[in-house]
């Protein structure tokens, strides 16, 4: 068993002051594959002053000096590509193949574009040509929290990290307990980049223990979350008394409106989509809104989609889905599977139980309901399983209305050959992004989501501003 219990602080590999084991546990098998530390409050402490004294420095420091570490950082990171993906694949389950192209791939992703953003980003501007003596100001905001989920560990941690460095921010990383290998993996990356001692620290631990302690210190300037509605309200709540910035990048419950017009791979594609990571992203397609004319083709569609998608433990190579993260996610998942059949939703394929002929290992079947009400927990609730949710609608007003009328505004989808209806839908989403006709959003493309979804935005330039303070000079001199 792989022993990964010392943090990261003020750079060095340093035992917990205050720590306690606990087991990381391989989804594909149910067994323990390694020991981590879940720190407590004087972990939190050691690395919140850490990153203090290093952000008197690392602060002013001339952007491109900065952009130097980020580009060593890439470096590391695709050379150490390969153990990533083991890394991910073994903590969270997502098959090998997947792991590498798409877990791994899209931290490659975010570290170039930020890199792009950063090497374009003015951090002094002029107001305008009606006020020459005034400059703006984009200056770190500080010490930053940086606390993320499980379930796409390397997009969401360079999101952060990257965006952070690149801003002149100093850090202290908790990563899922339930996902901390890739994270450790990560520090190692950093410190063999040769980023300066204090700048990034990583403190393993739960949300009760070093997430309550990180959101509520008087040292931290603000906290960038990526995680659960749940824990995002506590989060704020907790930052409230330390008037600091909060970040929320919360969950989703994506709404991919397909009419009559579509092409004729957008159900399929769909349903591949909602299914892709064992449906555990934010951003999935889960709610498919279908119009009626083309309703039961659809059906049958998915129906098809779904009795073809493999399931398969997550170090064997291939296209199939792996298992769930966790018991938890297992049992919340089964949960909702039975009260969509008891709500009366039309079971059409999967079900409850894991697939035939497996019987360890959190592996669920990929599930259709048909026949879904917007109002049925299934299709109010994000799941975080291969579970799709279709409904019938007649018209475009009612698609937009049933796509809004949810708690959360993430990424919604139009599936349309018809230019102007698509972009008159997309403007009437009530979400922080769009994505039509299976074309994926650009590099540098800000993520993020309104409502309950949260009110951060990450990637490129949007994502370096959200660790940016604003500052408005008056009577400009000129500089020696
Ligand atoms: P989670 O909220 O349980 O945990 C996320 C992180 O927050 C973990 O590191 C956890 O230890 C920590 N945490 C939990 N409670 C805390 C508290 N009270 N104070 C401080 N930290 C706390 O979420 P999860 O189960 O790890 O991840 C799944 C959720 O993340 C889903 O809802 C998903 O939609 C969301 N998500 C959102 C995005 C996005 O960009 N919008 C991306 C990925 C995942």
């Amino acid at each position: 068993m792989l022993d990964k219990r010392q943090f990261y602080i003020d750079g060095m590999w340093t035992d917990p002051e205050a720590g306690r084991d606990f087991e990381v546990i391989n989804p594909s098998t149910e067994e323990p594959c390694a020991v981590i530390s879940l720190g407590g409050a004087l972990d939190v402490d050691d690395a919140v002053a850490a990153a203090r004294d290093a952000l008197q420095w690392w602060a002013p420091m001339p952007p491109d000096e900065r952009i130097g570490y980020i580009e060593r950082i890439l470096e590391e990171y695709q050379a150490r590509a390969e153990d990533m993906a083991q890394a991910i694949s073994l903590e969270m389950g997502a098959p090998i193949d997947m792991a590498r192209a798409q877990q791994v791939g899209a931290g490659t992703g975010h570290i170039k574009n930020f890199i792009r953003a950063a090497k374009n980003f003015q951090f002094e501007r002029m107001l305008g040509e009606h006020a020459p003596n005034d400059r703006i100001l984009y200056e770190p905001v500080g010490v930053c929290a940086l606390i993320t989920p499980w379930n796409w560990p390397m997009n969401q941690i360079t999101l952060k990290v990257i965006a952070a460095l690149s801003a002149g921010c100093t850090m202290v990383l908790k990563p899922s307990e339930i996902a901390p290998l890739s994270a450790h993996l990560f520090a190692e990356i950093i410190d063999r980049a040769d980023v300066p001692q204090g700048v990034f620290n990583l403190v393993n631990g739960d949300g009760a223990g070093v997430g309550t302690r990180l959101s509520g210190h008087p040292y931290v300037n603000m906290v960038s979350f990526t995680g659960s509605a749940r824990a995002g309200v506590a989060i704020s709540k907790n930052a409230a008394d330390t008037l600091k910035r909060v970040h929320l990048e919360l969950g989703g419950k994506g709404a991919n409106l397909i009419f009559a017009d579509a092409d004729e791979k957008a159900v399929k594609r769909g349903v591949i989509h909602c299914f892709n990571n064992t449906g555990q992203s934010c951003n999935a397609p889960t709610r498919m809104l279908v119009e009626r004319s083309i309703y039961d083709d659809a059906v049958e569609i998915a129906r098809d989609t779904a009795e073809r998608t493999q399931v398969g433990p997550a170090d064997q190579s291939g296209r199939h889905i792996g298992p769930l993260v966790s018991q938890a996610q297992f049992d919340k998942v089964q949960g909702l599977i039975q009260k969509g059949m008891d709500e009366g939703a039309r079971l059409i394929a999967g079900g409850l139980g894991r697939p035939k002929g497996v019987n360890r290992g959190y592996f669920v079947r990929p599930t259709v309901f048909a026949d879904v009400q917007n109002d049925m927990t299934i299709a109010q609730e994000e799941i975080f399983g291969p579970v799709l949710s279709m409904i019938p609608f007649d018209s475009e007003d009612e698609a937009v209305a049933i796509a809004n009328d949810t708690p959360y505004g993430l990424t919604n989808y139009v599936q349309s050959t018809d230019g102007a209806r698509r972009n008159r839908v997309a403007r009437r989403l009530r979400s922080g992004m769009v994505e039509m006709n299976g074309q994926p959003r650009g590099a540098g493309s800000p993520f993020g989501g309104v409502k309950a979804s949260g009110n951060g935005r990450e990637g490129g330039v949007w994502g370096i501003e959200d660790f940016l303070e604003v500052k408005a000079v008056s009577g400009w001199g000129e500089d020696a």
